[in-house]
């Protein structure tokens, strides 16, 4: 079996296009397109080309971003109160912080700052809650972005065996928990989990975030699994690579996702959806509902 190669980088592009069109409804509604803060404190390489490319694609769709550095010494105080003058400019849908933040920081309140309402990243306690109870509000961007390649492909996930290699609070987790609110059978496996290959040897699909060059061979995939490829790590060589045996399991599996060009683009135009969606429950003026019981929205808009 060859796997067909789920093309991230054309469903990424699409969701754009989707993008783009709702962002010009709302400015020929409103007034004012949605608008999206993002903050950057110190200068890691890799944040500030994440943070680039967040900037750059909120200006391809039309969203009016804003960013605000911060050098790494800053007191936290003033990155909350920031934060705080933020949750109150109307002008402002969405905020996200870029990770990792300095060790001096306590992410979990500097994350709990942000309101739930502009939460687009949707780390904050009342959206993580919502992926437990239903209700989510913002679904995370990178397992949203695998639940939307999944939908696209129609793979269907009720009564499936999924298994996540990755129990991170930005990824793994938030997975796990989407894929059991579509019905799916999820296992959730980590650092310390024994005979990683017993468990994954198990799975239809098998979504793996562990941040580990060639942590999954072939042998440990059925055949047919689908196989979603989450991790995106620099080799000595310079090469990207992500945490499967690309070559080998693509021999194995049914679907396969690459690393460039799989998940990758797809969490970038999650961010988008998820301020657009924030700006037309704003201009609706429709709060989020405390009591909301739902499925996370696989396709929110
Ligand atoms: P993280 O916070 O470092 O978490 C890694 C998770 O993998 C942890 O739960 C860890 O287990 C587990 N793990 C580590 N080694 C393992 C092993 N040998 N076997 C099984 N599990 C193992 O990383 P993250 O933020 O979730 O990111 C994971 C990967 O996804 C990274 O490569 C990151 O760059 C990538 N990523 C990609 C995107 C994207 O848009 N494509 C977005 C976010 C992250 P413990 O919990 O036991 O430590």
């Amino acid at each position: 079996m060859t796997a067909k190669i789920i093309d991230g980088i054309a469903v990424a592009a699409e969701i754009r296009r989707e993008c783009r069109e709702r962002v010009q409804r709302i400015v020929a509604r409103s007034g004012t397109p949605p608008g999206l803060a993002v903050i950057l404190v110190g200068s890691e390489p890799a944040s500030q080309v994440y943070v680039r490319n967040k900037i750059r694609a909120c200006a391809d769709v039309g969203i009016r971003s804003c960013r605000f550095d911060f050098a790494r010494e800053t007191d936290p105080e003033i990155v909350i109160d920031k934060i705080e003058d933020l949750n109150r400019d109307a002008s402002i849908h969405g905020i996200l912080i870029q990770l990792p933040l300095p060790p001096s920081f306590d992410i979990a309140r500097i994350l709990h700052t942000i309101s739930a309402d502009k939460d687009v990243d949707g780390f904050h306690l009342y959206n993580v809650g919502g992926l437990v109870v239903g209700g989510t509000v913002f679904p995370p961007c990178t397992p949203y972005g695998v639940l939307k390649l999944l939908e696209h492909e129609q793979i269907p996930l009720e009564g499936k065996n999924v298994v996540v290699v990755g129990a991170s609070n930005i990824v793994g987790k938030p997975m796990a928990l989407m894929l059991m609110q579509h019905e799916a059978t999820v296992s959730i496996c980590h650092a310390k989990t024994r005979d990683l290959a017993q468990f994954t040897i198990l799975a239809d699909i098998l979504v793996v975030a562990a941040g580990r060059p060639n942590l999954i061979l072939p042998q440990m995939v059925r055949t047919g699994a689908v196989v979603i490829d989450v991790g995106i790590n620099r080799l000595a060589d310079g090469k990207l690579v992500g945490d499967v045996d690309f070559d080998g399991v693509a021999e194995k599996a049914s679907y396969i996702t690459p690393v460039p060009g799989g998940v990758g683009p797809m969490t970038v135009s999650m961010l988008l959806v998820n301020t657009i969606a924030s700006c037309d429950r704003w201009q609706q003026r429709a709060p989020i509902p405390r009591s909301m019981i739902a499925r996370t929205p696989i396709a929110a808009k």
